[in-house]
C-alpha cells in the first residue's frame, strides 16, 4: 500500500523538483551561466536513460530482495521487532550512512573513479547535474547497495522513501540557486546544502575529496570530511584533467570512465 503510493509519487516528485529549481535558478542564480540550455539537454540526456535503467532493472531487483528478506526474516532490522515506522525510519538513516561511504569508496578507488569523474567533470553545476551520474556507476552502486540491504532486512517502502528524498536533497544541493548564506549554514546543520556541496565539485583536490554526505550533512561532521571555504563564489568547478568541451557531450560522458587522462599516463 504504502509502496503503491510512494511508486506513483516519485516520477511526480522528481519532475516537480526539477521544474521548482530550475525556474528558482533563471529566478535568482548563484553563478551566472551561459549555454544552459545546452547544458541541462546534454545532462538530462543522461537521466533519461538512467531513469529507465533504474526503474526497469534496478528498483525492481532492489524491492525483490527487500521482499525476500521480509518473507524469511532476514536481517537485523526484522529480529528487532520495532514498529514499521521505526524500521523505515532507521532503514533510511542507514542508507543514507551506506551512500556516504560509498561515495568515499568512489573517490578512493580508482576503477570506481573512474565513473564517477563524469559527474564532476561538469564545469557547470546546476539542477541537472543532479542526474548526470554514468549508468555504469548506477549499476554498480545499485548492485553493491543490496548487501546492506539484505544484512539489516530494510523494508522496500524504507528504499523507495529514501532514494525519493535522496533525489530531492541532490536536486536542491546541486541548484544554482541563489540561497541566502545565512539560510545555507542553518540549513546544513541538518542536510546538504548548496553551498556545501559546491566545496565537493570544485577543482581544488582536497575540497573535491571532502563533503561527502548525501542528504544529511551529519555524516561529514562524524567522520571528519567536512569542509568550508571564505568564498563560494570563487570555486571552479570540473577537474583540473578533464577541461573542454570533449567531455561534455554525450559521447564524450559515455566515454569518460575509458579514457586515459594525462594524470595517469604520467603515473
Ligand atoms: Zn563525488
Ligand atoms: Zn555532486
Amino acid at each position: 500500500m504504502l509502496y503503491a503510493i510512494l511508486e506513483n509519487w516519485q516520477p511526480v516528485l522528481a519532475l516537480a523538483g526539477l521544474v521548482a529549481f530550475w525556474l528558482w535558478e533563471s529566478w535568482n542564480p548563484f553563478f551566472e551561466m551561459t549555454g544552459r540550455l545546452k547544458h541541462a539537454v546534454r545532462n538530462l540526456s543522461l537521466a533519461g536513460i538512467n531513469a529507465a535503467l533504474t526503474v526497469l532493472a534496478f528498483s525492481a531487483l532492489t524491492a525483490a530482495a527487500a521482499v525476500w528478506t521480509a518473507n524469511h526474516d532476514f536481517g537485523l532490522l526484522p529480529q528487532m521487532e520495532a514498529p514499521i515506522w521505526a524500521t523505515i525510519g532507521v532503514g533510511m538513516i542507514a542508507l543514507d550512512l551506506w551512500t556516504y561511504l560509498w561515495h568515499r569508496a568512489n573517490h578512493r578507488i580508482p576503477l570506481l573513479w573512474r565513473f564517477h569523474r563524469m559527474h564532476h567533470s561538469d564545469e557547470n553545476m546546476d539542477v541537472t547535474t543532479a542526474t548526470r551520474f554514468h549508468f555504469g556507476e548506477i549499476a554498480i552502486s545499485t548492485a553493491v547497495r543490496l548487501g546492506p540491504v539484505l544484512l539489516l532486512g530494510i523494508p522496500a517502502e524504507a528504499i523507495l522513501a529514501y532514494d525519493i528524498v535522496l533525489l530531492v536533497v541532490t536536486q536542491f544541493h546541486h541548484a544554482n540557486i541563489g540561497l541566502l548564506d545565512r539560510m545555507d549554514r542553518r540549513l546544513r546543520y541538518i542536510i546538504v546544502t548548496p553551498n556545501m556541496h559546491r566545496v565537493h565539485h570544485s577543482q581544488e583536490r582536497p575540497e573535491t575529496d571532502s563533503n561527502y554526505a548525501s542528504v544529511l550533512s551529519l555524516w561529514d561532521r562524524v567522520f571528519r570530511t567536512y569542509r568550508e571555504r571564505a568564498d563560494y563564489r570563487r570555486i571552479r568547478y570540473g577537474l583540473a584533467q578533464m577541461v573542454g568541451d570533449r567531455y561534455q557531450t554525450f559521447r564524450g560522458m559515455m566515454g569518460t570512465p575509458f579514457r586515459r587522462l594525462p594524470e595517469e599516463a604520467d603515473g
